[in-house]
């Protein structure tokens, strides 16, 4: 049997058996052992790292590392963190996709039904119809046409909405219009109803939703961010809530997680929180997805592709 994989990152013993049960089971050739359980002749030896939001001083102390497979599809806190060229691959797995398209397709429903709306009137006991606006009558925008953005953005035009992707470089995807580049933003923003935030976490896309961004929005349009907490600039988002130029945010990813009892995200009026659990990992799904990048790893000796360090995704 080969060297033994590390697991790194398991919050609790509970979810560290439950890691280990799952790729355990999907990779039996692999002897799978956490960290903390690894003896110093097994850390020495480990070439692979199998994490979970990690420690990356965990990671960096396992010297023969060939390759980091993470079990999330974000990796910001790992881009950097190491003072050698280790490959870093993220989790790209179809049912982390569907979950994702499933999460903000529904909570669009939510904010293109206005449902913020009439939970505030029945807490205060008003009968009110609002005017019904047609998916076809609904353009919902979408920043990055990724893993994720394209599975979004697609069960979106299954609905009948009207979409418009955004990423970095040029896209084609069939059915979809879709813009690159800063140039393109203001454009596109003053098309939204709602935007949909499904871009990584870099140096570029920090605070890339901020009050110049929130206000290039239609009047009373709605933002979902499923991304990360520090790509809106919180205080603007804020701002355009109180001004009522955004009719509602909502929000599952933070700058803090948990989000601090203390915070006034929690009581506003205007926001809708979530405890990060848009695009949850599948475990069996993602174990198929890293035993398969293993095996490859065991025949070839090639790490699989790694994120892009100098683009930070
Ligand atoms: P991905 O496949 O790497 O796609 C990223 C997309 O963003 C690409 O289209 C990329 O453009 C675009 N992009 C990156 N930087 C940009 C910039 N500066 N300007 C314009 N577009 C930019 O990532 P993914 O798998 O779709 O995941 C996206 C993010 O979702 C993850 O990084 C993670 O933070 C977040 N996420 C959240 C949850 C949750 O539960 N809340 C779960 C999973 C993932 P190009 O196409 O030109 O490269």
């Amino acid at each position: 049997m080969a060297e033994a994989i590390a697991l790194i990152g398991c919050k609790g013993r509970t979810q560290e058996a439950d890691h280990l049960a799952v790729l355990s089971t999907a990779m039996p050739e692999e002897r799978i052992v956490p960290f903390r359980l690894m003896d110093d002749a097994e850390r020495a030896a480990a070439q692979v790292a199998i994490v979970a939001n990690p420690d990356p001083a965990e990671v960096a102390a396992l010297p023969n590392l060939v390759w980091v497979q993470s079990l999330w599809a974000g990796v910001e806190r790992l881009v950097g963190a190491f003072d050698r060229p280790l490959p870093i691959v993220r989790l790209v797995d179809r049912e982390m996709a569907r979950t994702m398209a499933e999460a903000v397709l529904a909570w669009t429903y939510y904010l293109q039904r206005d449902m913020p709306i009439y939970a505030r009137q029945q807490r205060a006991g008003i009968w009110r119809p609002h005017p019904y606006r047609k998916p076809a009558d609904t353009t919902v925008g979408v920043l990055g046409l990724g893993a994720l953005g394209v599975a979004a953005a697609d069960r979106l035009l299954g609905a009948g909405f009207r979409v418009v992707g955004w990423s970095r470089s040029p896209k084609s995807v069939p059915g979809l219009e879709a813009e690159h580049g800063l140039e393109a933003l203001p454009a596109m923003l003053a098309r939204c109803d709602i935007l949909v935030c499904l871009v990584p976490l870099t140096t570029e896309t920090r605070g890339l939703v901020n009050a110049e961004r929130l206000a290039a929005l239609k009047p009373g349009a709605a933002l979902i961010n499923f991304a990360r907490g520090p790509i809106v600039v919180t205080a603007d988002l804020i701002a355009a809530l109180d001004s009522g130029h955004l009719a509602h945010a909502v929000l599952d990813v933070f700058e803090t997680e948990p989000l601090p009892a203390e915070d006034t995200l929690w009581s506003h009026p205007g926001v809708t929180v979530l405890p990060h659990v848009s695009g949850p990992t599948d475990l069996p799904s993602a174990g198929a997805t890293v035993a398969a990048n293993l095996r490859d790893f065991r025949r070839t000796g090639q790490p699989p592709q790694g994120i892009d360090k100098s683009r930070g995704y």
